[in-house]
């Protein structure tokens, strides 16, 4: 009977982690650019998991919370894409209606990277790229490059 009552809470509890995956960091470094991939000039803008970057605040219960938009006060997971992975050094924010998630791209001076997350700025040949601090983003600043992609195989 005690036996029965552990599993439940263990499907539970994995049922309830379900949502986030902290993945696996990715091997991209022995992808490179071949003639599948399609040279588009785009505008490529930083990011990092501060609370300007992402719009989110602590409210009074220290909890992370969406400090505009539809979601203004509703909690959010800081430092996870849309795609409900955990951020990396090669996660993009795109525009996918143009650019599904898990098309590859490379970015001249940053590397190979996946569209994983959105943003509400991002919107045609404009992708944002992640970087672990702050400083990092805002050095990169913006720029026009041309962006080697590759479109996921279906
Ligand atoms: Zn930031």
């Amino acid at each position: 009977m005690l036996s029965k009552f552990i599993s439940l809470f263990i499907v539970l509890v994995l049922l309830s982690c379900q949502p986030f995956i902290k993945r696996k960091p990715q091997s991209l470094s022995n992808q490179l650019p071949g003639p599948n991939w399609q040279k588009v000039e785009m505008i490529v803008t930083a990011y990092c998991h501060c609370t300007s970057c992402c719009g989110w605040v602590l409210n009074d219960k220290k909890q992370a919370v969406y400090s505009y938009g539809k979601n203004k006060g509703k909690r959010k997971k800081v430092a996870y894409t849309s795609s409900r992975v955990y951020v990396q050094h090669g996660t993009i924010a795109a525009d996918i209606s143009m650019h599904a998630y898990g098309t590859k791209m490379y970015i001249p001076g940053y590397g190979l990277g996946v569209v994983e997350d959105i943003g509400g700025k991002i919107k045609g040949k404009h992708i944002d790229i992640y970087f672990t601090n702050h400083q990092n983003a805002l050095e990169w600043g913006r720029k026009t490059l041309s962006v080697q992609i590759l479109k996921p195989s279906s």
